[in-house]
């Protein structure tokens, strides 16, 4: 079975926040002070998860997207990766994390029949990685994308952040490291959400900075994805640019998204949510039908005045 929108489009990608709780606080995502966490009753259980899994396979759900919050802090997340991995018609099973736990988790996660990971790092410097993380050690994330890579959990694909005046002087660096090392490096514009909207004009670098930089970047096909794909003449690995601001790809979102306590968000900028706890069956089958129904053809514009209406911070959703 497949499923399509109102404007046509075909819905076959869920991504699932597994939690809200996080081992880092990155300054654009989470308030430093910390957040009102969910309370654990708060939050679907590991079977609700694979329940709502489920039923999105039956309506044409091909690939999940385990995030959170960071994933790899919930106890048992290969676990329930392995549980989604298994389920009829999920075809692909990956996972976005910060890499802090990923050294002692990678072989479980791929054991568990995770197929790819997505680290998040916005800078190689340990000092600044300290500081936009809010205290964070780079050294684990380096080692966490190790192990990942050995247990052949590839094409790494690593997520930066662009952030003017904190990153954009590394760009060269960042794209440098895809000659030799077969990773996809992908510039994510710094999006207006929670303490990310608090940023300033001068954070909000348009995805074609990366260009302007480093004017080797040769065009690529694109791969299906979001990202619009480059790579230097000869490269091991490639660079992506994803430009929610500037190009905004909503005529291609395939996407639906599942918050920690269960609410499905057919947009990521729009406060629209539908509660699925503690439906099943029929029930359950309508609200997602009707979620996916009510996608927006696009989001309301987002820049340095205009903020996301995700009326959420980004750990409760997951990117
Ligand atoms: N904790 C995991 C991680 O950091 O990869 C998964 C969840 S995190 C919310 C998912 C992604 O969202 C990360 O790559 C993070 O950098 C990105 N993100 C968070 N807030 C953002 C914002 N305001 N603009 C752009 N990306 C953001
Ligand atoms: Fe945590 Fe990821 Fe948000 Fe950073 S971006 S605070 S690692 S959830």
């Amino acid at each position: 079975m497949s499923m399509r929108d109102k404007f046509d489009r075909e819905i076959t990608y869920l991504r699932v926040s597994i939690t809200d709780r996080c081992n880092l606080r990155c300054r654009y995502c989470m308030p430093e002070e910390g957040v009102c966490k969910l309370a654990h009753q708060d939050i679907l259980r590991y079977e609700e998860i694979t329940e709502i899994v489920e039923m999105a396979a039956e309506l044409g759900i091909r690939k999940v997207r385990v995030t959170g919050g960071e994933p790899l802090v919930r106890l048992g997340c290969p676990e329930l990766c392995g549980q989604i991995a298994a389920i009829p018609g999920i075809e692909e099973v990956v996972i976005t994390t910060n890499g802090v736990l990923l050294e002692q988790q990678a072989r479980a996660l791929k054991d568990a029949g995770v197929r790819r990971v997505n680290v998040s790092l916005d800078t190689m410097d340990s000092d600044k990685y300290k500081t936009i993380t809010g205290g964070g050690d780079i050294q684990k994330v380096l080692r966490g994308i190790e192990a990942a890579r050995q247990v052949g959990m590839t094409p790494i694909k690593i997520n930066t952040v662009l952030i003017g005046g904190f990153n954009d002087n590394e760009i060269p660096d960042f794209v440098e490291m895809t000659r030799e090392q077969p990773v996809e490096l992908r510039f994510i514009e710094l999006m207006p959400m929670g303490p990310g909207a608090e940023f300033g004009d001068s954070a909000y670098l348009p995805g074609q900075t990366v260009l302007d930089r480093v004017p080797e970047l040769k065009p690529l096909p694109g791969d299906g994805g979001v990202a619009r794909l480059y790579q230097l003449p000869g490269a091991a690995g490639r660079v992506g640019l994803i430009s929610p601001l500037s190009r905004h790809f909503c005529g291609s979102c395939n996407r639906l998204r599942l918050t920690a306590e269960g609410a499905l968000k057919p947009c990521l900028h729009s406060s629209q949510e539908i509660p699925l706890r503690g439906l099943h069956g029929a029930a359950l089958r309508e609200a997602m039908e009707n979620a996916i129904w009510a996608k927006p053809k696009m989001h309301g514009a987002l820049d340095a005045h205009h903020s996301s209406e995700a009326g959420r911070n980004m750990n409760t959703i997951g990117g």
